[in-house]
């Protein structure tokens, strides 16, 4: 069994991880970033960023993310794939184990992030991959000409609803209230697309199809409980994320949701541990909230290390 010994250990390799990483090795700490995916988290599933800064017209998802890799490497930032199969941060030394080796740091940053959260209906698991999608920026492609239909009201089914008019027929936006969750701006352009039809006041029961495909939804009204069929190739779930923290065990303090128990700064439960990004249940979910909080969690650790010598 291999062992190392880091001053930062940063799991999770999306904006916050990538940020801390940055700020933490340009400390000059001595750290590893490990990511058992790959590098940019949630913002590759992305097509167009609008609201980082410093991009006037917007950039794709991918492209911010590459621009970020470049960046946040130059100052000796480490970087391993791996999955994290085990941890153990009782002592002042954390013990992070990655398969056969296990890697020890004086302080740890998680930004894990989130993933999109599963519908759980009928269907749903079998058709994925044939018809059910969670990625639009992914999939959306294979869908050209024919109709398919977003389930969610958030700023996630929305520029997926205006991706995918890109390419289907018809995109029908399935919401199980009769107002949008969307930011206004986002709000007004699906509204004003013709190919975008609003289904309000219901939710997805359950995905129908065969070995070819998804084929159609059934639909139920959230006002009277009546049932209708959609016919539809494609179905994107859009319903919201999950947070990534299952590999934590009972390590951490978890709210009822799953999310990580932190401070403002970061600080966990436990000392010398911090998270950054939407992996904290306060987390805005934005890419500029998740580099403040990497960022913010780099600096504390500085001092942290400071302190705890
Ligand atoms: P979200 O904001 O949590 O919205 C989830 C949507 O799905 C809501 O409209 C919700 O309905 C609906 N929903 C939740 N559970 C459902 C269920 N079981 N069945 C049917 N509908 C359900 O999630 P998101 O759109 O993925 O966004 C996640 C976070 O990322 C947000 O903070 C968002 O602002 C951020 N984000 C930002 C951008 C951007 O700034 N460009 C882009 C994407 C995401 P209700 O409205 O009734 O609750």
């Amino acid at each position: 069994m291999t062992q190392s010994v880091y001053d930062v250990v940063i799991i999770g390799g999306g904006p916050a991880g990538l940020t801390a990483g940055l700020y933490c090795s340009r400390a000059r700490l001595k750290t590893l970033l490990i990511e058992k995916m790959i590098i940019g988290g949630q913002v590759l599933t992305t097509t167009d960023v609008e609201n980082y800064p410093g991009f006037p017209g917007g950039i794709s998802g991918p492209e911010l993310m590459e621009r970020f890799q470049k960046h946040c490497f130059e100052f000796g930032l480490e970087q391993r794939d791996a999955d994290v199969t085990g941890l153990d941060f009782s002592g002042k030394l954390k013990r992070i184990q990655l398969g056969d080796s296990i890697v020890e740091a004086r302080a740890v940053i998680i930004a894990t992030g989130a993933q999109p959260r599963k519908l759980g209906v009928p269907g749903e698991v079998e058709l994925t991959g044939r018809g059910v999608s969670y990625c639009a920026t992914c999939d959306g492609a294979f869908f050209r000409n024919v109709p398919v239909t977003i389930n969610g009201g958030g700023d996630t089914a929305a520029e997926e609803a205006m991706f995918l008019s890109r390419f289907a027929s018809k995109v029908y936006l399935v919401h199980r209230r009769d107002q949008l969750r969307a930011t206004s701006v986002l709000q007004e352009r699906i509204k004003a697309n013709e190919k975008i039809e609003i289904i309000w006041n219901h939710v997805v029961t359950e995905c129908l199809g065969d070995n070819s495909g998804l084929k159609k939804l059934r639909l139920k009204s959230t006002v009277d409980g009546s049932e209708r069929l959609l016919e539809t190739e494609g179905l994107f779930v859009a319903i919201g994320v999950t947070p990534k923290t299952a590999f934590l065990g009972d390590t951490l303090e978890l709210d009822k949701e799953g999310y990580i128990v932190a401070d403002r700064h970061g600080q966990t439960s436990v000392p010398g541990v911090f998270a950054a990004g939407d992996v904290c249940g306060d987390s805005l979910k934005q890419i500029s909230t998740a580099v403040g909080s990497g960022a913010t969690a780099a600096w504390m650790i500085e001092k942290y290390l400071a302190d705890n010598p």
